[in-house]
């Protein structure tokens, strides 16, 4: 393929892109946006396979990587389940870091291209940039995959003097920085990347280690967002234009959702990187930990859930984590489906952080096939709960929690929440009295109008509509 081929095959690529990111910002349309995203992801790889820079001799080798990771990917995409999603994705993170490290180091070494004056700095400004931001990308991403698996527990490391030693860390940075750049040949810059490598493994590490277990959507959006900025870098290095722009697609997208789901959280960009939110301990939901008792609670059967269900005018459902565990969606369009036939409004509320990745409950509404129309997103339906019969939480804790609003010690306190327990009467479904990701108590458990359905969310929601069918 020629090298100008290969051009217009980039920009095809680079506007499908543009379409995918377009369509993916709205459900009916997401479908179409990832057809885009993978036509133009094809193009993109035959281009630069067929392309001028590829010699016949390493087509084996491309080949073979295509395969093996090919492969992976394919395997890691059919067995991963739902909810282990923002693991998965944290990971692949890591792999665009170190791929733009492993890049960093190959293309300094590489003396087959010799730079001199202002381009031989300009390229190794690149390399630098670049190996640091994929070294942040990759340990951090490890550590976020740690966190969201529970393999790391929630618990904010606050390392005494943190800001100090981070400071101390980017000014290290840049002095070897100087070093790096003034240096004679490979061997003398190598000591300055290696030193600076470590440094920044060692702050990825730091940075997302010190943020607490309610912060972590921001800082899964910002580790997107990082790895967008790897990858353009790595295109820099590579003086790959498609890379460039993909990878700045990809930053500036994840940035602008790293600030979306900042609102939401009612939290500064700066505040959330110096870590400490969430601080109330406790480990992800798989570890279960359990609350602080505060109060009685009234638990209900699924029959009554339905008797309630049934002569409610005016329902709020809001979903959480727990129904993508139990994958209950299917079952809440039953019921949706039956309660609206009876003439029962019922409607969704989804909070921007409820699951654990942007847009978690919208995807599984979506594949349970309830209409786009009726799920609408916290500011639109929180004035509504006074208006609402029933409220009815299945699978979620931290995104319906009064403590944000009521109580300013609360580790979460102004974090925006739906205001469930405004609505006549709220049932929340979920198996304990354990607390959801944050590790925080939940005073609405225990509110007199709250009713609590104990089980798994999948199989009390069964017996729920069994009992509005009979
Ligand atoms: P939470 O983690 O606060 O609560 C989920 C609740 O679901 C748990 O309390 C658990 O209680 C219950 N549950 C678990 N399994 C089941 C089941 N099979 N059936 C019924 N209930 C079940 O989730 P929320 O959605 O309310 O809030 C999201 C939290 O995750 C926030 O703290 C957010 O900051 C954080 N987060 C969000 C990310 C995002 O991008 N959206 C990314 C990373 C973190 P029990 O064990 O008693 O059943």
């Amino acid at each position: 393929m020629s090298s100008s081929l290969a051009t217009v095959a980039y920009i095809g690529a680079i506007i499908l892109f543009i379409l995918s990111l377009g369509g993916l910002s709205n459900p009916e349309t997401a479908r179409r946006g990832n057809l885009f995203g993978i036509a133009g992801m094809a193009i993109a790889v035959i281009a630069t396979v067929l392309g001028p820079r590829v010699t016949a001799a390493g087509i084996p080798w491309i080949v073979g990587a295509l395969v093996v990771g090919g492969s992976v990917g394919l395997y890691a995409a059919k067995k991963v389940q739902m909810t282990q999603m923002p693991e998965l994705v944290a990971l692949m993170h890591s792999l665009v870091g170190l791929a733009a490290c492993l890049v960093g180091f190959a293309s300094y070494v590489d003396t087959s291209v010799q730079y001199t004056g202002a381009e031989k700095t300009i390229h190794e400004v690149e390399i630098y940039l670049g190996i640091l931001i994929g070294a942040v990308t990759f340990s951090g991403s490890v550590i976020a995959f740690g966190k969201l698996s529970g393999k790391i527990g929630g618990k904010p490391l606050l390392l005494p003097a943190r800001h100090w030693l981070n400071l101390a860390g980017l000014l290290v940075v840049i002095w070897f920085g100087g070093q790096f750049v003034a240096a004679q040949d490979v061997q003398a810059g190598m000591l300055p990347l290696l030193v600076m490598t470590v440094i920044a493994l060692l702050f990825g590490i730091h940075m997302v280690m010190a943020i607490g277990g309610a912060d972590m959507p921001v800082v899964v959006s910002m580790l997107n967002s990082y790895s967008g900025w790897a990858a353009a870098a790595t295109g820099f290095m590579l003086s790959n234009d498609l890379l460039i722009v993909t990878g700045a697609l990809v930053g500036s997208s994840g940035a602008i959702l790293s600030y979306i789901m900042c609102r939401a959280m009612n939290r500064n960009f700066i505040s959330v990187i110096a870590g400490g939110f969430g601080t109330g301990g406790g480990a992800p939901t798989p570890a279960g930990g359990a609350a602080q008792p505060a109060g009685e609670v009234v638990p209900v059967s699924a029959v009554e859930t339905a008797e309630m269900l049934r002569e409610a005018k005016n329902v709020i459902i809001v979903p959480g984590y727990g129904m993508a565990v139990a994958q209950a969606q299917h079952t809440v369009f039953e019921i949706t489906k039956l309660l609206r036939e009876k003439g029962v409004n019922v409607r969704f509320g989804i909070h921007p952080v409820a699951g654990r990745m942007p847009g978690h409950m919208n995807v599984l509404l979506a594949e349970a096939k309830v209409p786009y129309d009726i799920v609408l997103e916290m500011d639109e339906i929180n004035e509504d709960f006074p208006d609402a019969d029933v409220s009815m939480v299945i699978g979620a804790n931290d995104i319906v929690n009064p403590a944000a609003q009521d109580d300013p010690t609360s580790p979460i306190a102004g974090m925006p929440v739906l205001e469930v327990w405004k609505a006549k009467t709220s049932i929340v479904m979920k198996r304990s009295m354990a607390s959801g990701y944050a590790g925080v108590d939940n005073p609405l458990f225990y509110k007199d109008n709250n009713r609590m359905l104990f089980g798994d969310a999948k199989k009390m929601l069964d017996e729920v509509l069994v009992a509005l069918k009979a």
